[in-house]
């Protein structure tokens, strides 16, 4: 049953009851009261609430005497009073005695009018005040509450949020945001009402949990509501609780909610700013039919903000040469000692603030929004203008592998770019190797295929990288022109760790076999995996063991004895 909520026009005339077993009373009320209000009479209990049951509605407000017939005042009073229906009406006890006054009023009566009536000027503006005040009461709760889940709505659970904030400064909140998972589908599928029925349980529930452990909730909009709420850290083992209790009160099975919580929120931030947060982890929680509930990641809004600031940033960065091309050497092993035979060209960022930045970082934040393309072209061009420099100045000639990210190999002036950047420089295609990764064949085969074609008949030779990562098929791969097979990190890294790990390396080699192309490990750390990587026959190797990147001054000496350092040729 709901709580019933008045809202009236200004200027309508307020209907009374009075309700007094003596005749001459009711008159003299009725006399003082008509110029205003609409009089009704009862004579005694009986009458008066069957009066009410009828027309409540319509009722602003009653005026009771306590000593009547059958039922009498304190009887009436209890019963409205227990009503959630009739509460909200307000009662003016009429009464001669002082003791049943304190009693009535304990009971849920707004005032009292004492008798003899006297001065019915004061009695007219008592019960005005009366009906003004539960009038307005009932307004506001009108607007402080969702009507169908009788939660606070948005605009009063931030006011009260904030003085919460502000009269328990030293207690720390959790902002949780709660979502019904398909919702829609509910509604859809069990109607409204079953809809309904669940908004409500969830707002019981809520209730029920925030009685023990004070807190706000409000429901926002649709199926998502909102929970501040002291810092507690056993949700793990209230979740399962709350979602028994919401099957409970709302009679549904099977229900599937999810909850994104902000911990010990900061409270220097606003508080949509710290919805936003809980929020995020809401969203976080996949989309299944199962409950789930996740919290945010402190670490991970770092992140975001790092990267926004990087991508701001990167435009000034590349004018202000913050970027710099390191190579990494890569050795031949096929013979008695390692040769130096080629080098990847891998792009470091120097922040002025941040110091340092990993590609690891960056390319995939630019890879995002497109600044990539831009990115690789600098580390081209500069690549190849190496290259071109090492062979006038000191007579060697080092190719240089770059990488060519997915979104450059569907740029329609990729040939045209990389045959201008070979032509300006003076080198030949087979100087500027290109490295692809094995993830950006499986995405678009065919019109991949076709480009890295183009690219191979201009004279230009492609390196797959991350080989083993990308899950290509075995099938696709005997079809994907590849000059060099790049073995992804990772299989290196395991490889000494057991035999199976060995054996997949092996699979892998033998894979490069039936391509009929060489291997390159790379990612190769410790000696072990350089001498069974040699005795299964891999041709270059890329890795720590031999050199880190390396800006290209700190090369040279290298470049010249094309050897790699004494402690690592004779194992
Ligand atoms: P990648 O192309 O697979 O490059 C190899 C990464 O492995 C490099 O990391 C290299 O420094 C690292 N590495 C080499 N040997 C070892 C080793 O022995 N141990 C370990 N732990 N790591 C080793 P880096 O330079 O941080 O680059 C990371 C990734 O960023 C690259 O992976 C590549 O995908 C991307 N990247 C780097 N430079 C460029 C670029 O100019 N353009 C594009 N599109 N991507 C780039
Ligand atoms: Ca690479
Ligand atoms: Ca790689």
């Amino acid at each position: 049953m709901e709580t019933v909520t008045r809202i009236e026009n200004e200027n309508r005339k307020r209907h009374v009851l009075v309700v007094d077993d003596e005749i001459i009373n009711r008159m003299i009320l009725g006399n003082i009261l008509q110029s205003e209000f609409d009089v009704f009479y009862a004579s005694d209990g009986e009458e008066a609430w069957a009066f009410i049951q009828r027309e409540y509605d319509h009722l602003s407000i009653i005026l009771l005497d306590l000593l009547m017939p059958k039922i009498d005042g304190f009887e009436l009073l209890k019963r409205l009073n227990g009503s959630k229906k009739y509460k909200s009406i307000p009662v003016i006890v009429l009464t001669s005695e002082k003791d049943a006054e304190i009693k009535s009023l304990q009971m849920g009566a707004v005032d009292f009018i004492p008798k003899p009536y006297e001065m019915p000027e004061v009695i007219c503006a008592r019960v005005k005040r009366s009906i003004k005040l539960a009038e307005e009461n009932s307004l506001l709760n009108a607007v402080k509450n969702d009507s169908l889940t009788k939660l606070y709505n948005k605009e009063f659970f931030y006011q009260y949020a904030l003085d919460q904030d502000r009269f328990h400064a030293d207690q720390e909140m959790d902002m949780l945001v709660l979502n019904v998972n398909r919702f829609h589908i509910v509604n859809e599928l069990y109607g409204h009402k079953t809809g309904d029925d669940l908004l409500r349980g969830i707002a019981e529930s809520l209730r029920f949990f925030l009685r023990k452990n004070s807190g706000l909730a409000c429901r926002c909009y649709s199926d998502t509501f909102y929970v501040y709420i002291a810092h507690r850290s056993d949700y793990d083992t209230l979740f399962p609780r709350f979602l028994a209790e919401v099957e409970k009160n709302s009679g549904l099975k099977d229900i599937s909610i999810r909850i994104g919580v902000y911990e010990n929120c900061d409270k220097q931030l606003t508080l949509d700013q710290r919805i936003d947060r809980a929020a995020r982890a809401c969203s976080s929680c996949r989309k299944t039919y199962k409950s789930s509930i996740a919290m945010f990641d402190n670490a991970q809004i770092e992140k975001d903000l790092l990267g926004e600031k990087l991508i701001h940033e990167s435009e000034r960065a590349l004018r202000e040469k913050q970027f710099q091309v390191h190579y990494q050497p890569k050795f031949n092993i096929e013979g008695e000692v390692p040769v130096f035979s080629s080098a990847e060209a891998l792009i470091r960022w120097n922040h002025p603030e941040f110091g340092r930045i990993s590609p690891g970082v960056f390319i995939p934040l630019f890879e995002e929004n497109g600044l990539i393309q831009k990115l690789d072209n600098y580390v081209w061009n500069e690549a190849a203008r190496q290259v071109n420099q090492w062979k006038k100045e000191l007579g060697v000639r080092l190719p240089v592998s770059v990488n060519v990210s997915r979104v450059d190999m569907f740029d329609p002036k990729l040939e045209e770019e990389l045959l201008g950047i070979i032509e300006r420089n003076e080198l030949s295609p087979d100087e500027l190797l290109l490295e692809i990764t094995e993830s950006a064949y499986s995405d678009n085969s065919s019109a991949l295929i076709e480009i890295v074609n183009k690219l191979r008949s201009d004279g230009f030779r492609i390196e797959m990288d991350d080989f083993g990562s990308g899950y290509s098929s075995l099938n696709m791969l005997s079809s994907m022109p590849i000059d060099i097979l790049k073995l992804d990190m990772g299989f290196i890294r395991k490889m000494c760790d057991n035999e199976k790990n060995k054996q997949m390396v092996e699979i892998m080699m033998e894979i490069a076999k039936v391509l009929d192309v060489p291997v390159i490990a790379e990612g190769v750390e410790t000696a072990e995996q350089y001498g069974a990587l040699k005795d299964m026959g891999c041709n270059v190797i890329q890795g720590y063991y031999f050199s880190k990147p390396l800006p290209p001054e700190e090369l040279e000496e290298m470049l010249l004895t094309r050897t790699a350092p004494a402690s690592r040729i004779n194992l």
